[in-house]
């Protein structure tokens, strides 16, 4: 009995929002996904971090492997006992193969589930502002392959049989058929279809940089040629098609059309990224830091060290609200309870960089003495050194590797200080991600990256290993110091005009919304 299994599951045609709740569930609980080069990036970038991956429609380095290779490999995959997502473009049936790789499984009684994906045959034109039915134009559609369907070099042997196709006097959906639009446009004419039928070219339909050009059929080849579609696209023919003008919205949305890589800064997915994709925006996001908790008898001394306090006020000072959970999650664990701190002499007080980091104090009972008004390290030793009186402590509960400018802030004004380290950082890599993110930035596809801290922008160029160059990139910035990272690698730089979510959105609409307008 092979113990491992397979899940072939549609990713939908590239909006990440297309992707099944049964796909997601499926992917968070695999130990190996296998995708193809019709997965878009962006849904390429929500896969689990930890989980093993394999791209094998790697097209432009030739290593694109062939069906029985991938057949094979799922084979193998499962028999050591594994759970394996196949994830693939569309919907799995859809002129997907999913048929063959089934057959490989079934011969070795593997087993299998499938969780169907939205097909780009029905979403791309949805997108385009095209229903593939509408009650005043066509009561069916039919999808139809387009590949294959020249043999012998020409008309002879094809296998779409036109005639038919015109008598059904329906909307028709070609599939990889770009390759052969000359072909699908004079074998309709031929079969007897009205030069004049609307028809579209639809690229990369659902993505922020879908193109479409809507014409007709005797038009369509001289269209698409001088507008330089190429494939993926589907070639939609039929009267639905002259409604896209009129229905047109995925362009209209405030941020349609515009593509963004959002640097991760913590394991989970960012607020950010949510706010983007409702605004219409397609969001890449990069890995960014992990965060693993230091040893915890330090950090716990510490505090027991000012339940007996000799100094007037004991200062709490967070930089992170990593920082604020961890020392939380270190109190717990040895069981300190945090009332202790009070019944010392000593007043004690709590200071935050920022609202993120209050708002994790807040969460746990506690409003903050001190916000500084910019978030920016010495700004809250600044903060604090004028709050605070002169016999004073300050603690600060933060990453190994904080900034250098907070300290000597506190000190300058005769407070004495403890840098208490909690966790501490690494930088993750995906090779995979890298290289298609690599080609966006090659083509000019990525219209800004978000850095909300100066560790996303050392996250960011570490995951891009210097693959492109960062003086092309766009780089909104939360603050001064972050923006001063970002200055190191030429990049050109916004910053918001306050250290939050809301103004970082805002910038971004200022400079990037309303595309259609422009
Ligand atoms: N199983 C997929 C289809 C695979 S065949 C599905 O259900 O969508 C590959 C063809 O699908 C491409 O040649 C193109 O015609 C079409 N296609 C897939 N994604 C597309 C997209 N985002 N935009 C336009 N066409 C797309």
């Amino acid at each position: 009995m092979c113990k491992g299994k397979v899940w072939l599951v549609g990713a939908g045609p590239g909006d990440a929002g297309l992707l099944t709740i049964k796909g997601r569930q499926m992917l968070e609980h695999a130990d190996v996904i296998v995708y193809d080069a019709l997965v878009s990036t962006e849904i390429i970038s929500t896969l689990p971090t930890g989980t093993e991956k394999i791209n094998v429609g790697k097209r432009a380095s030739n290593h694109m492997a062939s069906q029985e290779e991938i057949n094979q490999l799922l084979v193998d995959q499962a028999m050591s006992g594994k759970k394996v997502v196949r994830l693939k473009g569309g919907d799995p049936f859809v002129f997907g193969r999913g048929g063959e790789e089934l057959e490989g499984l079934t011969e070795q009684e593997i087993p299998f589930e499938i969780v169907p994906g939205i097909t780009s045959a029905v979403a791309v034109p949805a997108y385009g502002g095209i229903p593939v039915t509408h009650r005043e134009y066509t009561s069916s559609f039919h999808i139809i392959t387009g590949h294959g369907a020249i043999r012998n070099g020409g008309m002879e042997g094809s296998r779409i049989d036109f005639e038919a196709l015109v008598k059904l006097d329906a909307t028709l959906i070609f599939l990889m058929g770009i390759g052969n639009l000359k072909m699908i446009c004079e074998g309709l004419m031929e079969a007897g279809m009205e030069k004049d039928t609307p028809a579209a070219v639809l690229e990369r339909g659902t993505n922020a940089k879908q193109r479409k050009v809507v014409s007709t059929i005797q038009h369509l080849v001289q269209e698409t040629e001088t507008a330089q579609l190429h494939t993926p696209a589907i070639i939609l023919v039929g009267k639905v098609c002259q409604l896209s003008e009129q229905f047109a919205w995925a362009e209209k949305r405030i941020l349609g059309g515009r593509q963004f890589i959002v640097t991760r800064p913590q394991k989970r997915s960012s607020k950010l990224t949510e706010r983007l994709r409702t605004l219409g925006a397609q969001v890449i996001e990069m890995p960014g830091i992990e965060t693993n908790a230091l040893p915890l008898e330090p950090v716990i001394q510490a505090l027991k060290d000012m339940t007996e306090s000799v100094y007037q006020e004991e200062w709490l000072v967070f930089t992170s609200p990593v920082g604020v959970i961890t020392l939380w999650d270190m109190m717990r664990e040895k069981q300190f309870d945090l009332r202790g701190l009070f019944t010392a002499d000593a007043k004690v007080r709590f200071a935050a960089i920022g609202s993120g980091t209050a708002g994790e104090l807040e969460n746990r009972g506690i409003i903050p003495d001190v916000i500084p008004a910019v978030y920016h390290g010495e700004a809250l030793g600044q903060a604090i050194a004028a709050k605070a009186v002169s016999h004073a402590r300050a603690s600060v509960f933060r990453a190994r590797e904080g900034s250098q400018l907070l300290i000597p802030a506190m000190e300058t004004a005769g407070i004495t200080c403890r840098d208490i380290p909690v966790y501490e950082t690494s930088m993750i890599q995906n090779p995979l991600l890298r290289d298609q993110v690599t080609g966006l930035f090659r083509q000019s596809e990525i219209d800004a990256v978000t850095f909300t801290s100066a560790s996303t922008v050392k996250s960011f160029t570490h995951a891009m290993a210097d693959s492109i160059d960062y003086r092309s990139v766009k780089a909104i910035c939360i603050g001064e110091q972050t923006a001063d990272e970002a200055r190191k690698y030429d990049m050109k730089i916004l910053v918001s005009d306050q250290a939050s979510m809301d103004s970082m959105v805002e910038l971004l609409i200022a400079r990037f919304g309303y595309l259609e307008k422009r």
